[in-house]
């Protein structure tokens, strides 16, 4: 049987705002997770359009397609041409559990929730001509999984080829998150087992990781013992973690020997009633600060995560996030306009109140706004939005930020991830269009390398300061 996977580009990837190399970091591992279930008789061809042409020319017998939001009418469109080329055309992502209707006018069958486990129940069932329109998540686990197609990938055409997951979903229940919707009706957050975990991490080449986990610590047992594992396997790598966990015990220490270099953190906003509103308990009564300091004195850099427009904002909240990111040295920022998508409490709220105001899924990208605000026009929000932005990254703020930190190389480490990262784009154009992309990965590990500091860190006094 021939199959195709497909990852549509997302519209924002082809905005003229598109920086190829945003979207030429992580290959589409959950593809390449459910490829794993084929049989090794299938032709598989697996296509990402972020980096390659999709090839629509070719008589599949089997197509599946991931979609997200902002990719779905154009993965409905590829699903419709499939369809009446005689394929037989699957769907399932965030968006597909959010609207399955919607996305069931363009498939003969959908995926409601993480697929691992209703993927091999659909193939038995199309080999025995009897699938059905819909395939829900009914258990949940990722022991014994196959692994992923990995070579399935074509490696050379991202930064990061080394990403992977060990863990599903988040023990969190933030509002504006599709967590929730995506994993409803079982278990929203679990874990490899760590020997597994420690073996995938084992069959990857080089040095550098990246955890694309929504929340890398948030099983205490389980990171602990991932990173116990971890250490001497000589990796750099990055991951997500919250503020709490951060704070907790020793856990973040533990990372930083195993190798965390850099860690997203959902910041998303400085005000009790915004984090009440989103349900974001975990960043309740927890200093920011404190969080920060801790990484510096990890050697850790810092990717904060921002979120514009929730309903206690006002004009000055741009300056001041700007401003804090500054003053903390956070080394990356990323801002997003609110975006309430659908299937999320946050929509069901809006929706309730009638403040969805448009629902083009392709403006649901966090750029724009579509919602009815409070506290900010929509126009001062998407403006605020791109002054963080442009003010964020302007040399003279990197260079301030980077002199923040006490040690040399971690200002230097600041300046040329933070520089790299958005200052050279043409750079990175260039070498994506030659094709030298994933040869970048050493320069990207060498900034990723150690910060020795004299003081153990365990000895920094962590202060869980109430600021809530
Ligand atoms: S912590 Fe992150 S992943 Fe978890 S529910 Fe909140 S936004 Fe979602």
């Amino acid at each position: 049987m021939k199959v195709k996977l497909i990852l549509p580009a997302l519209t924002e990837a082809e905005s003229p705002f598109w920086r190829p190399i945003k979207y030429s970091l992580f290959p589409p591992l959950g593809l390449a997770t459910l490829a794993a279930f084929l049989s090794p008789d299938d032709e598989i061809d697996l296509q990402d359009q972020h980096v390659e042409q999709l090839n629509l020319d070719d008589e599949p017998d089997m197509v599946l397609i991931q979609v997200y939001i902002t990719n779905a009418f154009r993965a409905y469109k590829i699903a419709d041409h499939y369809r009446a080329k005689g394929a037989y055309v699957l769907l399932g992502g965030l968006h597909v559990t959010a609207l399955p209707e919607e996305a069931a006018q363009h498939a003969d069958t959908v995926f409601l929730g993480p697929a691992e486990e209703a993927f091999p129940r659909f193939l038995e069932d199309y080999h025995a001509k009897r699938p059905r329109k819909v395939y829900r998540s009914f258990i949940r686990t990722l022991h014994n999984l196959p692994p992923a197609r990995r070579d399935l990938i074509k490696r050379n055409r991202y930064l990061v080829p080394n990403s992977l997951v060990v863990t599903r979903g988040c023990p969190h229940h933030c509002d504006f998150c599709y967590k929730d919707a995506f994993y409803q009706g079982g278990k929203s957050f679990y874990t490899q087992l760590v020997d597994d975990a420690l073996a995938e991490i084992d069959r990857l080449p080089g040095k550098h990781l990246y955890f694309l986990d929504d929340h890398l610590l948030g099983n205490k047992r389980f990171a602990g013992e991932l990173f116990a594992g971890m250490k001497g396997m000589n990796r750099v790598f990055q991951g997500a973690a919250t503020i709490d966990s951060i704070l907790d015990d020793d856990l973040i220490e533990r990372a930083e020997e195993a190798g965390l270099r850099s860690v997203f953190v959902g910041f998303e906003t400085f005000s009790p009633e915004n984090l009440r509103q989103s349900n974001k308990k975990q960043n309740m009564a927890k200093s920011y600060a404190d969080a920060v300091r801790r990484l510096h004195s990890l050697g850790i850099m810092i990717n904060g995560s921002f979120v514009f427009g929730l309903d206690h904002d006002d004009k000055d909240v741009f300056s001041r996030t700007v401003d804090w990111g500054i003053e903390n040295a956070i080394t990356t920022a990323t801002f997003h306009v609110l975006t309430p998508y659908p299937g999320t409490r946050l929509y069901q709220n809006m929706e309730a109140e009638g403040r969805i105001s448009i629902r083009n899924w392709d403006l649901y990208d966090t750029r724009h706004v579509v919602y009815k605000t409070r506290g900010l026009t929509a126009v001062e929000l998407e403006q605020g939005y791109h002054w963080a932005y442009k003010e964020f990254y302007s040399w003279s703020n990197i260079l301030e930020a980077s002199f923040k930190h006490d040690s040399v190389k971690h200002r230097l480490k600041h300046l040329f991830y933070m520089g790299g990262w958005k200052k050279f784009e043409s750079l990175w154009n260039f070498i994506i269009k030659t094709g030298g992309l994933n040869e970048m990965l050493p320069m990207l590990e060498s900034i990723l390398s150690k910060v020795e500091y004299k003081e153990s860190s365990r000895k920094i006094e962590i202060r869980e300061r109430v600021i809530i």
